[in-house]
């Protein structure tokens, strides 16, 4: 039985309804869900360890007694490290050196620069003293979601990284806490949902509190993070996973089945397009996608996923595929032609372009160097994707020399009185020179 995908046309009529509603999802705004994140949110506020422990024992059924069984020391992580075996330790190695030689390059710094009169005025950067990293955990585990929170930080010279990751049934898995021990991670709790993000953003008796918290995570841990925003920074609130490839006709339609397959089996809801100009090009990749499920060991989701939220639309060309593209502003972008440098100029929002038809997007999952933690639902027209940005903050720096606050001053005085602020433009004359 063939698998029935959406197919489009970008010029017939009615596109842009279907296009509404194949880009349609709203992050479930779930009042149970805000309900119970409410009551887990206020209850570690003020009961602190006690809630953390209660929580941990009945959402990820464990039988911690204090908070001692749910903190993972140093040597636990290098003896994940150590026990790994070799081809999974250096796999992971690679992953993290590509990770953070990328990330270098990212370092902002500090600059400033005199005028004639002696005035001083930059930029100070300033790491943040401590983040708070979550690494989702309930249904899988995410080593590369370590390296690709952990490491920006880290290069950004983050005084304190603290890390949680739940553990269902309290299994550990060996894996994430390399992927800890390797990151520069500082401390490890073994904490998920809302509970963990409610510790991270307040701090109890032994988790301490943070400044930031980065990382995915599910509805549980979304919602929260939305709640503690502004008592601490959050970089942003993921939507389900996103691919949009566009084609040339030429890639062996096998490829770009199984880069479709890499965002639907992520989970139902994530999203699949591919774009070409060519209509029987993708009647040959629909020929893929049916000849390979059957092969897939995450099958049933995968069907799910490209059923509901999988199309592939014809264009007239390339630059109207572009266009559609900078319409969409995808999570991840393959441009899968011959000369992907020619139509890189005509692509404006995409969160990672992957360049080329060797370029699958699942290595940026993994170990091409660029952060995998990336702008969804159409959040790359105005926002980038997690990077050493993220952890480093701007002070401006200012100081004036006499000659220069005796010029700018008066500037500021008739502004001042303008909008009769008299202390400030009283403020600025003393410094006038007579
Ligand atoms: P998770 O760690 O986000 O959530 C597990 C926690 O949810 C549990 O510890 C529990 O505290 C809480 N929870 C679950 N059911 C609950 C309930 N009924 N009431 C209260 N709390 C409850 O792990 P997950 O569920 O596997 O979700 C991970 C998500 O992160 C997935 O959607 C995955 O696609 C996403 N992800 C995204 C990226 C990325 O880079 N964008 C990477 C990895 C994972």
């Amino acid at each position: 039985m063939s698998i029935n995908i959406r197919r489009m046309d970008m010029n017939a009529e009615g596109f842009d309804q279907q296009l509404d509603q194949l880009l349609a999802w709203e992050s479930v705004s779930d009042t149970k869900v805000n309900s119970i994140v409410d009551e887990v949110i206020a209850r570690v506020r003020s009961e602190g360890d006690a809630a953390l422990v209660e929580y941990t024992n009945r959402f990820d059924r464990t039988s911690a007694s204090s908070m001692q069984d749910l903190e993972l020391g140093q040597a636990r992580l290098q003896q994940a490290l150590d026990g790994l075996p070799a081809d999974q330790r250096e796999a992971l190695e690679v992953a993290a050196q590509r990770v953070r030689d990328y990330h270098q390059r990212q370092k902002g710094e500090s600059w400033q620069y005199t005028e004639a009169d002696g005035t001083m005025l930059g930029q100070k950067i300033t790491p943040m003293d401590r983040v708070g990293i979550y690494v989702p955990g309930g249904k899988a585990a995410y080593p590369s979601s370590v390296l690709m929170n952990a490491i920006p930080a880290h290069v950004a010279g983050v005084d304190e990284i603290i890390m949680v990751v739940p553990t269902p049934d309290g299994v550990l898995n060996e894996l994430v806490l390399a992927a800890a021990a390797l990151a520069g991670v500082n401390r490890v709790f073994t904490l998920g949902g809302a509970q963990a993000v409610a510790a991270l953003a307040y701090g109890t008796q032994t988790v301490p509190r943070v400044d930031k918290i980065v990382g995915p995570g599910n509805i549980f841990v979304a919602t929260a993070k939305r709640a503690v925003f502004g008592t601490v920074g959050i970089d942003m609130i993921a939507g389900p996973s996103e691919i949009l490839v566009i084609c040339d006709g030429q890639t062996d339609p096998d490829w770009i089945a199984m880069d479709l397959f890499s965002q639907a089996e992520h989970d139902e809801d994530a999203q699949s397009i591919l774009i070409c100009p060519d209509a029987d090009y993708l009647d040959q990749v629909e020929a893929s996608i049916n000849k390979l499920l059957p092969t897939m060991e995450r099958r049933e989701i995968i069907e799910v996923s490209l059923e509901n939220r999988a199309a592939l639309i014809q264009v007239n060309d390339l630059e109207q595929a572009a266009e559609l593209n900078n319409r969409i502003a995808p999570e991840h972008l393959e441009l899968s032609v011959e000369d992907p440098e020619a139509l890189l100029p005509s692509i404006r929002h995409a969160g990672a372009i992957f360049m080329g038809r060797y370029t699958a997007e699942a290595l940026g999952d993994y170990c091409a160097g660029p952060n995998h933690v990336l702008p969804t639902s159409g959040t790359a027209r105005f926002s980038s994707p997690l990077g050493v940005y993220d952890f480093q903050k701007r002070s401006s720096l200012i100081m004036f020399s006499h000659d220069g606050a005796s010029e700018t001053g008066k500037v500021a005085s008739v502004l001042a009185r303008g909008e009769s602020l008299t202390a400030h433009a009283r403020s600025a004359e003393y410094r006038i020179k007579d």
